[in-house]
């Protein structure tokens, strides 16, 4: 199966509504391109260095592409994030989101963000606990930033060999979605909920997801192990 076909057949078999993130990590330009003339129109990265040199291969390509952050954004990388990226699906502390503001306001741009939850609590993984009263806490922080914008909700889970074990995590996830959008808290416009990956995104498109980041399934194995 080549690049092109994964993304198709996958695009195929899930409904409209969810939204495919390329997961873009260790992949050459090459690679990327080829999904993207497939159809794919956002680009997930974890590393903003890597975001930098996929941004340029793809030349005019790239301003039609969505670019989102979705691994653990180091303090003085933010600087650069907040230029490339259209959304940032990392914020995990006050600190941080503050950082964040703080930069977007420097370059007057409105910043698409989402708070990650560690929702296995896991020692490896970044994220707020998956606790509602810590992800309300930072979500009503990030309604009182002026350049931030809070619109999503993004999870990883733990990884287990059976994917359907990692179904109750995501519905806590959803069950911590709908609580803090039924709150209404203003100047926040709850719509996305990242989760799922490649041996995981049927279920947590049946949980509720509405956006899911691919890698292998469309670009086959990473040559490199990567914790996540
Ligand atoms: C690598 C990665 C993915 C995709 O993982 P696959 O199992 O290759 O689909 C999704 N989300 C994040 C944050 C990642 O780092």
């Amino acid at each position: 199966m080549t690049i092109k076909e994964n993304y198709l057949r996958i695009r195929k078999e899930i409904p409209g509504y969810v939204q495919v993130v390329l997961a873009a990590k260790m992949k050459t330009s090459e690679e990327i391109k080829e999904a993207v003339d497939a159809g794919a129109i956002i680009i997930g990265e974890n590393y903003v260095q890597e975001a930098e040199k996929i941004y340029e291969a793809l030349g005019e390509k790239a301003k039609r592409i969505k670019w989102h952050m979705i691994g653990p954004l180091q303090k003085n990388k933010i600087n650069k994030a907040v230029r490339i990226f259209d959304c940032i699906q990392t914020i995990d502390s006050i600190e941080l989101a503050d950082a964040v503001d703080k930069k977007a306001e420097a370059i007057k741009k409105e910043m698409p963000v989402f708070i990650e939850i560690n929702i296995g609590s896991e020692m490896t993984k970044t994220g707020v606990k998956p606790e509602y009263e810590m992800v309300e806490r930072l979500a009503l922080h990030i309604s009182g930033l002026y350049y931030l914008k809070l619109e999503g909700l993004m999870t990883m889970g733990p990884r287990f060999g059976n994917p359907e074990k990692v179904r109750p995590y995501f519905r806590v996830a959803k069950g911590i979605f709908d609580k803090l959008r039924d709150t209404g808290i203003p100047n926040i416009d709850l719509k996305y909920l990242s989760m799922g990956m490649s041996n995981s995104y049927k279920i947590a498109i049946q949980e509720g997801a509405n956006i899911i980041r691919l890698g292998t399934s469309i670009f086959g194995a990473r040559k490199c192990n990567f914790k996540n």
